[in-house]
């Protein structure tokens, strides 16, 4: 039963969205992993019209070190938890220069270590280096449960889930489209069952 579902899934998602793109805008790896942190309860739409700014002020870990905490904070505040995340960028800046050459770190274990890059912020930055990483966010969270592809208690569980239940070369490319699917169809408007990988299963 589950496997039929997935076969559905995974059909109906390639048909909607045959190259999904991570909706942040970045340059680099550096700025990927600093718009990620940012979106860190704010929407990906706010993310990307703060960024701009926060880019041109430094898009480097040595530039960004450079700059005081309360300049990153004033850029980012319409993110969001400002205090923290302005602490979290020029933390991990120093970081990455101190330890890391100036690069960001290639492994999932190495990115979680830093200031403010939590488990999901990781995933997504090593999912992007082609990292085997499921990211769950709160809209594949939401329809993994809906799908009943996981119980839905936990974001932890419900990464291990659907890990085990796609095909590894397909992670990447599957939480972007259930992100997307999630964003288009399954909004806070409320549930009429009528969406479209819904009415399927
Ligand atoms: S039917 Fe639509 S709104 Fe309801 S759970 Fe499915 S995607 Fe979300």
């Amino acid at each position: 039963m589950v496997t039929t579902n997935i076969a559905i899934i995974e059909a109906i998602l390639d048909r909607l969205y045959p190259n999904p793109e991570v909706s942040l805008k970045y340059e680099s790896l550096y700025t990927l992993l600093l718009a990620v942190l940012l979106s860190a309860r704010c929407t990906d739409k706010r993310v990307n019209e703060v960024t701009p700014r926060l880019f041109a002020l430094a898009k480097t870990p040595a530039a960004m070190a450079a700059i005081p905490v309360e300049e990153i904070r004033a850029i980012i505040r319409p993110c969001g938890l400002s205090n923290s995340k302005a602490k979290a960028i020029s933390g991990l800046s120093k970081i990455l220069c101190e330890r890391y050459s100036g690069e960001v770190p290639q492994t999932l274990e190495e990115l979680e270590t830093l200031p403010g890059v939590g488990h999901k912020t990781a995933s997504v930055v090593a999912s992007q280096l082609g990292i085997d990483a499921f990211p769950v966010d709160t809209h594949i969270h939401r329809l993994a449960k809906r799908w009943k592809l996981s119980s839905g208690r936990s974001v932890v569980q419900t990464e291990r889930d659907l890990k085990r239940l796609f095909p590894k070369d397909r992670w990447h490319i599957r939480h972007l489209q259930m992100i997307h699917y999630g964003r288009e169809y399954c909004t806070a408007r409320g549930c009429k069952g009528s969406c479209e990988i819904c009415k399927a299963l």
